[in-house]
């Protein structure tokens, strides 16, 4: 009776988790990205720099790739793009997008947003999935259909969605899917978004993205590629650290227990903070035990740049050169860190 039982356990966690291999699948047909082929790939965007438009499909990739300004250092791109976002292989007499959106790998819908004006990603849908004890979230937007429901448990390659341009700014020569996966930053979300944002309702739940933090997943698919045993903390730990920030020790502070690999140094250690490095983009990679006193979140490094640090951070950091400090912006992000504290 108990071998039985526990063959019944084995067999349930297998269905849904710890996977030592992260096997990613690309969620449409579109597989330019692993011929090289950019333009292949990644959907255009419409850009007006200075009274010139263009459309060029580097703006469809992730990263530091919109809305360029001119500065002294020449021209810095202001706005992150949190994730990629795939052409449409398949169109229909009007025009209209056909490509299946694919779940990337096994996982459980956590979210499902079927209110396209809800958000400017539009229709889309958070999968969550767990490598090595931690959990990652995929995120597919403007969709135009959706054929999951939260708590439905999906298998990596199986049918979630069909591709569309719902969400602000779009239209229809446009469609694509923007693609995420991310870190979650803390499950008190909803009561620090209700704290800070209180005349613009949250319909997302703990899935909005600004609890969502992405990382380079056109990096992380050729990547995989080169490697495919690659577990996601090495993956991150090449990111390069932009920015730390010193907060006050708090047990609300989540980070540590759902990524504990970001932990370094002595993980007992009763010093009174934590310092948290950044990646540029504000993804966290990296968590140390600090001696420095701090009774609210503080910046305690950045990468030194002669450029307004707001260009380079989107308004988390502002000044330049030497100094440097956390936005009003950047401070109430840090607190979701530990909220309520
Ligand atoms: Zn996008």
């Amino acid at each position: 009776m108990a071998v039985a039982f526990m063959l019944l356990e084995c067999s349930n966690a297998s269905m849904f988790a710890q996977n030592q291999t992260v096997d990613l699948a690309l969620p449409t047909d579109n597989d330019a990205l692993f011929r090289g082929d950019g333009p292949g790939f990644y959907q255009v965007i419409e850009r007006d720099y200075k009274g010139v438009k263009s459309t060029p499909w580097e703006g469809g990739q992730y990263g530091f790739v919109r809305d360029p300004i001119e500065t002294p250092e020449g021209i810095v791109y202001t706005r992150f793009h949190e994730g990629i976002d795939i052409r449409p292989l398949q169109r229909d007499a009007r025009g209209e997008p056909l490509d299946q959106v694919r779940a990337i790998a096994d996982g459980k819908v956590a979210h499902a947003n079927l209110v396209a004006g809800y958000s400017n990603y539009g229709k889309y849908i958070v999968i969550e999935h767990r490598w090595d004890g931690s959990s990652y979230y995929s995120l597919y937007a403007h969709l135009s259909a959706i054929v999951v429901h939260p708590g439905q448990t999906v298998r990596r390659g199986e049918a979630i969605a069909v591709m569309g341009y719902t969400g602000a700014g779009l239209n229809q020569a446009r469609a694509h899917v923007h693609l995420e996966l991310n870190l979650m930053l803390s499950h008190q979300f909803e009561s620090w978004y209700d704290a800070f944002h209180k005349n613009d309702p949250n319909h997302h739940g703990i899935y909005n993205g600004v609890n969502l933090a992405g990382l380079d997943i056109g990096r992380l698919y050729l990547a995989l590629r080169k490697n495919p045993s690659l577990p996601i903390p090495e993956f991150i730990a090449e990111e390069e650290t932009f920015y730390k920030v010193t907060l006050p020790k708090s047990r609300h502070f989540e980070l540590p227990k759902l990524y504990p690999w970001m932990l370094t140094g002595a993980a007992g250690a009763r010093t009174p903070s934590w310092e948290v490095s950044f990646a540029r983009s504000g993804l966290p990679l990296k968590i140390e035990p600090s001696s420095r006193r701090v009774t609210q979140p503080e910046l305690s490094y950045v990468k030194k740049s002669s450029i307004d640090y707001s260009y380079l951070t989107q308004d988390k950091i502002a000044g330049h050169g030497e100094n440097a400090h956390l936005t009003e912006v950047g401070q109430i992000l840090m607190k979701l860190l530990i909220y309520p504290d």
